[in-house]
């Protein structure tokens, strides 16, 4: 059974506690490796190693450490195969989907930090005749990045990567529950040659190593990705100390779908949106608005491709829908569909667990599950699943389906079909939420500004952006 480490200060060492904790593959429920049970001396280690390493990375031109981050963006494209089947075995999620989604990404992730740094100048600005100001940026120092277990090394890089470039030393905390591969990119750093300290990974808990890294004094800012109540909580600790945050929260996020979209894309993309990666994405949409004049006809069209989706053994080349992450989690997710009957939801597909044989029969595996008849305003339209459900509603006019839409506590995406120009600004423009994709989904491009709104979320992470929230502007003003 494989043992994972803590990296801490350039070398991978076991928890001080010498307790492990349970890695369980979730589409065999079974335990197949041991995960470092990190309590807040591991952190103190962690911080310290930081702290030492920060003046000499800070220091460091831009270029250099450009370079550093460019290195393991190869390493991780020469071990795609290794880290893709890691992710797979760790989440549950397709292997296919591991390879072109997380990993690709995770390096895109490296390689655009690595080349953004460059392009992140000082500004000027003159008073005629009197004075010059110049702004510099500076990095803070020790960050803490802790990261959930849906896109695992994914979003671990996309914290890592912003905070390192810009000359911050880091102290991350992956999810107890999707270790394996930012265990494995420890020792990518370790292969690349990057100096101890200016990265270390301490596994565990969020509630004792997760909760040690946001109380610890010399860890000043924080980003954390993760659910909304988490976030909170983070936020009571964090406020008083006067740290920075950037908390990237949970979402409930509408699908509106206009007459007169494309249907067979807006069809198509739909079953996307409400099922890649089991719904175990934020931006997932699970509310679906149709709008009532093809109602009838878009149900029978989604419903159809749905039960087409392969739901099974994730390691399968034909795989759609792999496992869940964990069983509490398949609970929650299977309560939620007990609780959408009791508040009048109609189960039109799926709403049981996919039951398998042999040595996937105690895996965590759930069937894409659609519900018609709920209210907007029930707690099965107002709270996160985060599982692969959804629920498909009619509206009438444009004004009903913004109530409709917006009515959640949350605000992070927002999905519209329409041909209509003016009628997608329109809606686009009115909608609660920090990304809204019209006649798309998951398309991104990496210089815009990724967050949430109301409970999904304070700040943005993406582009400049994350850059500025790793780094303090200083202005300096020379008289003439
Ligand atoms: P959690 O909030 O449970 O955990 C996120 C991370 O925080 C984990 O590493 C967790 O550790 C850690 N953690 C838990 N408690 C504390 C604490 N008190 N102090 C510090 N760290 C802590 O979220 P999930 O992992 O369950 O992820 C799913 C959630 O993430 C969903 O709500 C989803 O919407 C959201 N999310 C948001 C995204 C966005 O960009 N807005 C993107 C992806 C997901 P451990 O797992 O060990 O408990």
């Amino acid at each position: 059974m494989k043992i994972l480490l803590n990296y801490i200060d350039g070398t991978l060492k076991p928890p001080v506690s010498g307790e492990y904790l349970d890695n369980i593959n979730p589409a065999r429920g079974e335990v197949y490796a041991k995960i470092p049970d990190s309590d807040a001396r591991d952190v103190a280690d962690a911080v310290d190693a930081a702290r030492r390493a920060f003046p000499a990375w800070a220091g460091l031109p831009a270029e250099k450490r450009s370079d550093f981050l460019l290195s393991l963006a190869d390493l991780v494209d020469s071990h795609v195969d290794e880290l893709a089947l890691a992710e797979s075995i760790d989440t549950g999620k397709p292997l296919a989907l591991a390879k072109h989604m997380d990993i690709a990404r995770a390096s895109v992730n490296l390689r655009f930090y690595a080349t953004a740094i460059l392009h992140f100048a000082s500004s000027a600005h003159p008073m005629e005749g009197l004075a010059t100001n110049y702004t510099v940026h500076r990095p803070v120092g020790v960050a803490g990045c802790i990261s959930p277990w849906n896109l695992p090394l994914y979003l671990f890089t996309w914290k890592i990567a912003p905070a390192l470039a810009a000359g911050n030393c880091v102290v991350a905390k992956p999810s107890e529950l999707a270790p394996m591969t930012a265990f494995l990119f420890s020792e990518l750093c370790i292969q690349a040659g990057m100096p101890a300290g200016v990265l270390n990974i301490v596994h565990g808990l969020g509630a004792k190593a997760g909760q040690a890294i946001v109380e610890h004094p010399e860890v000043p800012l924080i980003s954390f990705t993760g659910g909304s109540s988490t976030g909170k909580r983070i936020a009571v600790t964090a406020a008083p100390m006067l740290k920075r945050l950037s908390l990237e929260l949970g979402g409930k996020n509408p699908t509106i779908v206009f007459s007169d979209c494309d249907f067979d894309e807006a069809v198509k993309n739909t079953v996307r949106s409400s099922f890649l990666n089991q719904g175990e994405i934020c931006l997932c949409g699970s509310r679906i608005f149709v709008e009532r004049k093809i109602y009838g006809k878009f149900k029978r069209a989604f419903l159809q491709e749905v039960a087409q989706l392969s739901i099974g053994d994730p390691l399968h080349p034909d795989t759609f829908i792999g496992a869940v992450i964990s069983e509490a989690h398949a609970q929650k997710v299977m309560d939620y569909i007990q609780l959408a009957k009791e508040e009048g939801g109609n189960i039109l597909i799926g709403g049981k667990r996919h039951l398998m044989e042999k040595e996937h029969a105690g895996g965590f595996f759930i069937l894409p599950t659609v519900i018609e008849g709920l209210s907007y305003d029930c707690r099965c339209n107002q709270e996160e699943i985060f599982g692969p459900v959804v629920s498909i509603m009619p509206f009438d006019t444009m004004e009903e389906v913004l109530h409709d839409a917006n009515s959640t506590p949350y605000g992070l995406a927002a999905n519209i079909w329409t041909l209509n120009v003016q009628k997608a600004h329109q809606v686009a423009q009115q909608l609660d939420a920090g990304i809204v994709w019209v006649n798309c989904w998951l398309l991104r491009d990496l210089r815009t500004p990724f967050g949430g709104v109301k409970q999904s979320g304070i700040g943005r992470e993406g582009g400049f952006e994350a850059l500025q929230f790793f780094t303090e502007s200083k202005n300096i003003c020379i008289k003439h």
